[in-house]
């Protein structure tokens, strides 16, 4: 298994800057020992206007034989796994192996590190890179279709004839795979880490959840908005249905917080300048935080949960009154919650005020038992990201599962868009909001979602309530009616204290 990547360099920008780029000295063949076989890394060339660096793999048969027994019951056992030492394709082919391979030698490469160099592993450079063999079901059309939108500029696949000496038999299921483009390194190596096993479509070993988080990782920044996503997904997850629609799930979450990076607070404050600005000098986002601290402190919450923080403006906020003795971000966007930490952090927190903080990665649409036990929830400018019909989903995880006394919700106002005149008619306040209510549609929900959890609520506008369309924000606050409160702690006392058959016993 064979791969080449080739750079083009200027006597400023010498392409053997390959090398630290790779980790790995053009002066020097390396070799490494993985789980199958041996990798060699050499450099066929290396002068300031070309290098090559080359990653060859030495399978071992046997081992590889070795480790696809056992592997899952009905999967790999053994006879199968005996024919395959005769008929396999594995040692010579460019595969997932090869992809596991790079994820060893090129470790710190795919991730885009590089100390010596840190400002050239974040440029695009011009890249070459071939594949002698591929295995690719879908042949050359899908090869294109995976690697095009990705940016390469030239997307060649080669079919490979089955036998060079008898053209009448046609092509192999081998191509050789040819890209080149200005991409960054790092990307261009997650693109074949990736996309290797999926065109194989053959897994050498046994899928489990954590490959998911591998194919997050790897696929970042390009996988969310892959027009191929799907296909890539569930061929790279060995068609397993559970984990492909895990990992569905997560690109669209990964998808939903991109669109929000544009920053919610920045748009309702553009469109509050284009209003009269006179009568609104305070932005609608910095009002909607007051009434939502006000409406805390109101409820005499203590640790408080603020449940789709984004950038951390809230739970910023709320660090400053000391009434606030813990405060918990969550979120699922991994981008928004690094920018909520910097901003936590460059504001010179103290250490105190830091043990009261905690910003956590996950989704509202599973319970979690992490949110147990809170005073209170605020979902501040949230439910609208969520599509329609995965809103249940968020409604039960807070409101059935996490349980705080105090949960505020806040969503904007359809009513109100007539008052925007930045706003052309009909249109959503943000791109990605799913849906926008009207205050009946709000109230009806919130009083259903009440009534299923035993919460009371009421509503409060934020922002300027116009008389005619009501106020830009509006809010429920929902408060555990004092008949559940108590049935909930006698349930807690009957699951903590012996009952008496078992003390007399004890
Ligand atoms: N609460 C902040 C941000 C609102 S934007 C504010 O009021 O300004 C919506 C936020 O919800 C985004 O940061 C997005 O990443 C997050 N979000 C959307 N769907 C989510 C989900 N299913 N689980 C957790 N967070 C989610």
């Amino acid at each position: 298994m064979f791969l080449t990547i080739s750079t083009t360099g200027t006597p400023e920008r010498p392409a053997t800057d390959l090398g630290f780029l790779l980790h790995k000295h053009p002066g020097n063949a390396q070799a490494f020992s993985t789980s199958h076989g041996t990798a060699h890394v050499l450099y066929p060339e290396a002068s300031a206007e070309r290098c090559t660096a080359a990653l060859l793999l030495e399978v071992d048969p046997v081992a590889l034989v070795r480790r696809g027994k056992g592997k899952g019951k009905g999967r790999g056992g053994a006879p199968d796994a005996a024919l395959a030492q005769y008929v396999n394709d594995r040692p010579y082919a460019a595969s997932s192996l090869l992809a596991v391979a790079i994820g060893n030698v090129f470790s710190s490469a795919l991730r885009g590190q590089c100390k010596a160099m840190p400002e050239r592993a974040e440029q695009p450079m011009p890249l070459r890179i071939e594949v002698p063999a591929v295995p690719a079901r879908g042949g050359v059309a899908l090869v294109r279709r995976l690697f095009e939108p990705l940016g390469w500029a030239t997307v060649a696949a080669d079919p490979v004839a089955l036998d060079e000496r008898f053209p009448e038999w046609g092509d192999s299921r081998y191509v050789r795979l040819v890209l080149e483009g200005e991409l960054r390194l790092a990307e261009a190596l997650r693109h074949l880490y990736v996309l290797l096993p999926v065109l194989d479509d053959a897994k050498h070993y046994w899928v489990s959840a954590d490959e998911v988080d591998k194919l997050l990782r790897a696929g970042e920044g390009w996988l969310p908005t892959h027009p191929e996503q799907k296909l890539i997904t569930s061929r790279y997850l060995s068609r397993r249905r559970a984990l492909t629609r895990s990992a569905m799930e997560r690109l669209e979450l990964v998808r939903l917080a991109d669109a929000d990076d544009t920053d919610v607070e920045d748009i309702d404050n553009a469109v509050d300048e284009a209003t009269d600005t006179e009568e609104q000098p305070v932005p609608l986002a910095v009002q909607r935080r007051d009434a939502i601290t006000a409406a805390l402190r109101a409820a005499g919450a203590g640790r408080v949960l603020d449940l789709g923080c984004g950038q951390g403006q809230l739970v910023h906020e709320l660090l400053k009154d000391t009434r606030f003795t813990e405060v918990v971000g969550v979120d699922v966007s991994m981008r928004a919650l690094t920018i909520a930490a910097r901003r936590l952090r460059t504001d010179g927190m103290g250490e105190r005020q830091a043990s009261r903080v905690t910003l956590l990665q996950g989704s509202l649409a599973y319970t979690d038992k992490r949110l147990k036990g809170y005073d209170a929830a605020v979902l501040s400018e949230v439910i609208e990201h969520l599509d329609l019909p995965r809103l249940p989903a968020l409604e039960y995880a807070v409101f059935g599962s996490a349980r705080p006394r105090t949960v505020l919700v806040t969503t904007p106002n359809v009513e109100y868009n007539v008052r925007w005149e930045s706003l052309p008619a009909g249109h959503v306040r943000h791109g990605d909001h799913r849906f926008e209510w009207t205050r009946e549609e709000f109230r009806t929900w919130s009083r259903a979602v009440a009534d299923r959890h035993g919460y009371d609520v009421e509503f409060e506008p934020v922002g300027p309530d116009d008389p005619e369309v009501g106020p830009p924000t509006q809010m429920a606050v929902f408060t555990l009616t004092d008949r559940t409160r108590t049935d909930q702690t006698r349930t807690d006392q009957t699951r903590t204290d012996p009952s008496p058959k078992e003390a007399k016993a004890a």
